[in-house]
């Protein structure tokens, strides 16, 4: 028998909203079809393997209901929610043409009638791919004259935080965790959404490492650490602080490296005075001992490597916790050795050419001839239900101070039905009859509901991009392996489509994928990358390689990659800022201190609703991502619609395991199960994001959480938020 033809194996790049930016394998049928993902065992820090998410990943890209046409809504179908399975009915097929024709004419006409800025596009890291995430749509909206994203829905308040204190996103390599003594996961579930950092995890524990994790909530990670801290959410500013109290009280701070590297340290130490372990056990639900034992343990193990993640940041005082959080390292000394330090994001070092690919530029092009006003997407229920309000009239961009309301929304990479916060906002917003909405997507989802066009994407699979990391320091190619299901288009396509469609004859509109990853990599004469860290990357190299580390990171046992060792860093001082004169000339805290958010136990707020909900995310989905898939779903169904209640917060309220209770604050109410976890610090309760419509009452957790605003950054304060639990049945 002849042997079946040999598969073809294209290098990709997983392009979902995680640190590991894994290098994916993807074999080739002869008929084209993709038969298998595997890991890259090439790649150091994907040695080979996918998480659960993605290791399934041919059942998303061939799933039976992508979309994968052009849809226009029917005439006369309101925009509400739509039965899942259904929502084809509420739409017609379309050609691109007629779609991008008739999306253009309407934008044109908003754009004339209020002014380019009523027009609001919402996008995140649906796909963090450096062309996806933002290039051709910027160069779009900036020559449109639309109003600008504040994207801050995710990392802002934290980035904004750490960029205060070291003036740039460089964190321990991953692979150098397996040195570690002290690991210190804070807020950083690494079993569940950073798994590539595991495998170094363990191999520092079987040489001995401890591995303590402070969450409130005990995933997986928390599970298996040897200490688990449950403190109570909004407090981590507080713990950081009694660290250092307990630290610089026993003589145990690294002079020499404060003295060489820091700035306003004796500032900071006055501060930390005022952070006595009695003070801060009261608030952080620990003992005195307990809070005395975590810093010396950290301050006395070397190397001692902290993991941050950016749940800590989700809450109002999020920006003054990363602080003082990413300031321990500093204290104690811990950059110095390999393997120690600490990492919430690697970002920084990747130095892509991001004027050239975003062009904000073509912005004295557009109507309004400058930048446009800038809309924060944390609020996008205030942005659609508010703008445009407050002045006189909502017509003009004269008549109101705050600009224009929002006319149109385009929304990519994202789906703000399910995961904006303040959901019932949202969605009044996303109801008004005369708002003219255009989402791009790979499936339906709480958003296309109110679509008035819905266009069909493709996945990392579909199209060709290049990426960098957020966990590690590989530049990597990402070349289209399929042709994209249907008329899936990518976002460069789209809107290179949609400029040509409104007469902007820029050239850029024009430039391929190809030629964009040149200009992302600033590829120069020689042929080599001009920019910093990539000047030996060419582009042959990275076709050939797939993946190519950052000049830093390239011999790493030779030359090891120790962040913050020496000067000058990109801060006001070019030191490491313990003490911020940039917050002090705004008017803010210039050091971090504890300030309990307004929705906490210790608010007036909780009078009325006296717990704390974690809103929190799943191992399993990628935010909203994933969630629609039968297989992923199951991964997730043990917690599914439920709420986790302490047994003692539970029996307060007569509700008993496998009760149905109806979660509710002023904002909203969910109807879930209970379910009893004594591991929870009595007073929280946690619930799992969900897609609304798939939610029994057609609504998730965000119809909790509130708009308020992180302290920095102006990021989304997901776990600041408060709520009553009663049986349902029993209402106030
Ligand atoms: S989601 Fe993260 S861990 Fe999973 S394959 Fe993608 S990059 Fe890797």
């Amino acid at each position: 028998m002849a042997a079946p033809p040999p598969l073809r194996v294209v290098h990709t790049v997983c392009s979902h909203d995680c640190p590991d930016s894994c290098a994916v394998l993807v074999a080739v049928n002869e008929e084209g079809r993709a038969v298998k993902v595997e890991g890259d065992p090439s790649q150091p820090v994907t040695q080979g393997f996918l998480c659960g998410k993605v290791a399934k990943y041919l059942d998303r890209v061939y799933a039976p209901d992508r979309v994968l046409y052009p849809m226009r809504r029917k005439s006369g179908v309101a925009k509400a929610p739509l039965k899942r399975g259904h929502e084809h009915e509420a739409f017609e097929r379309v050609s691109w043409d007629e779609a991008l024709d008739a999306i253009a004419a309407r934008l044109q006409e908003i754009s004339d009638r209020y002014g380019p800025e009523s027009i609001l596009p919402y996008s995140y890291a649906g796909t963090i791919g450096v062309l996806g995430y933002g290039s051709m749509d910027r160069r779009f909206f900036h020559r449109l004259g639309a109003s600008q994203l504040d994207r801050t829905i995710c990392a802002e308040a934290g980035g904004q935080a750490w960029n205060l204190v070291y003036g740039k996103k460089l964190g321990t390599p991953t692979e150098d965790f397996r040195l570690a003594k002290l690991i210190l996961a804070w807020g950083a579930n690494i079993h569940g959404n950073n798994i590539h950092l595991w495998p170094f995890v363990e191999e520092a524990r079987r040489n001995g490492a401890r591995l303590v994790v402070i969450d409130p909530y005990r995933t997986r990670t928390a599970a298996v650490a040897d200490w688990h801290i449950a403190i109570r959410p909004g407090t981590d500013v507080a713990l950081a602080l009694g660290m250092m109290h307990v630290i610089l009280n026993e003589g145990l701070e690294d002079r020499a490296y404060i003295a060489e590297m820091t700035h306003g340290f004796e500032a900071l130490a006055e501060r930390a005075r005022e952070y006595a372990p009695a003070r801060v056990a009261a608030w952080t639900g620990m003992t005195p001992g307990e809070i005395e034992q975590l810093a010396r343990e950290y301050a006395t193990t070397r190397p001692a490597a902290l993991r941050l993640n950016y749940g800590v940041q989700r809450a109002e005082n999020g920006g003054a916790a990363v602080r003082a959080i990413a300031m321990l390292p500093a204290l104690t000394g811990a950059w110095k050795t390999r393997g120690g330090g600490g990492q919430l994001s690697t970002s920084g070092a990747f130095a892509w050419d991001k004027q050239a690919l975003e062009r904000p530029d073509l912005a004295l092009a557009s109507p309004i001839g400058r930048l446009a006003r800038v809309v924060n997407m944390s609020a996008l229920g205030q942005a659609l239900t508010e703008l445009g309000t407050k002045g006189p009239g909502t017509k003009g961009l004269e008549a109101a101070p705050d600009g224009p309301a929002v006319h149109a929304l385009f929304v990519y990479n994202s789906n703000p039905g399910a995961v904006a916060p303040n959901h019932n906002a949202v969605r009044r917003g996303l109801e008004r009859n005369d708002l003219f909405t255009v989402v791009h997507e790979q499936f339906f989802t709480d958003t296309t509901d109110y679509a008035d066009f819905v266009l069909p994407a493709t996945t990392f699979l579909e199209h060709t991009d290049v990426q960098g990391a957020y966990g590690h320091y590989f530049v990597q190619l990402s070349q289209q392996a399929i042709a994209p299901r249907g008329e899936a288009r990518s976002n460069v396509w789209l809107f290179g489509q949609l400029a040509q469609r409104m007469g902007f004859s820029g050239a850029c509109f024009r430039d391929t994928p190809e030629e964009m990853i040149r200009q992302a990599l600033a590829i120069g004469a020689d042929g080599h990358s001009t920019n910093a860290g990539m000047e030996h990357i060419t582009m042959e190299e990275l076709e050939r390689a797939g993946h190519v580390p950052l000049k830093f990171h390239a011999a790493p046992e030779a030359q090891p990659f120790l962040p913050y060792t020496a000067g000058p860093l990109a801060t006001p001082s070019s030191k490491i800022e313990f003490y911020s004169d940039a917050l002090a000339a705004v008017g803010l805290d210039p050091l971090p201190g504890f300030v309990p958010p307004v929705e906490s136990r210790w608010s007036e707020a909780a009078k009325n609703y006296p717990l704390e909900l974690l809103a929190r995310k799943n191992d399993n989905y990628m935010n909203s991502t994933f969630a629609n898939l039968p297989g992923h779903r199951k991964m997730e169904a043990r917690t599914s619609q439920r709420l986790e209640m302490h047994p003692e917060d539970a029996k307060a309220r007569g509700v008993g395991e496998g009760d149905m209770v109806r979660v509710f604050n002023d904002r909203g109410a969910i109807e879930l199960t209970a379910m009893l976890n004594a591991h929870l610090p009595a007073g929280v309760v946690a619930a799992r994001l969900d897609w609304a419509k798939l939610n029994s009452g057609g609504v998730n957790v965000n119809a909790l959480t509130s708009e308020r605003l992180t302290d920095i950054g102006g990021g989304a304060t997901f776990y600041s938020t408060l709520v009553e639990v009663r049986k349902a049945g029993n209402r106030d």
